[in-house]
């Protein structure tokens, strides 16, 4: 019987629970444990991506990441915004 590499379990059990045939040498428990922590740092990095593009294409990310962004503090910078305020502009009195 096949054990884990990981914690020597041998609850290795490639036709159940989801499990797509990568890392054939960890348990059921330790293969998902590997899976989540792979995607998290997926996230990190697609986050940190997205922030340098926003600030390079000077794009507020704040809808996107949920954080203020550092350059623009979240005045929302958009070449549109002007625009917009011009559109639907009051009468000064
Ligand atoms: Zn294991
Ligand atoms: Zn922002």
């Amino acid at each position: 019987m096949p054990q884990c590499k990981n914690c020597g379990s041998c609850a290795i059990n490639h036709n159940h629970y989801g499990r797509d045939g990568t890392d054939p040498n960890l348990c059921d428990a330790c293969y998902w444990r590997t899976k989540a922590e792979r995607s998290a740092s997926d996230v990190k990095r697609l986050r940190e991506w997205i922030r340098e593009e926003g600030e390079r294409n000077n794009t507020c990310t704040f809808n996107v990441l949920g954080d203020v962004c550092g350059y623009c503090e979240c005045k929302r910078k958009h070449s549109n915004n002007r625009n917009e305020g011009l559109s639907k502009a009051v009468p000064l009195d």
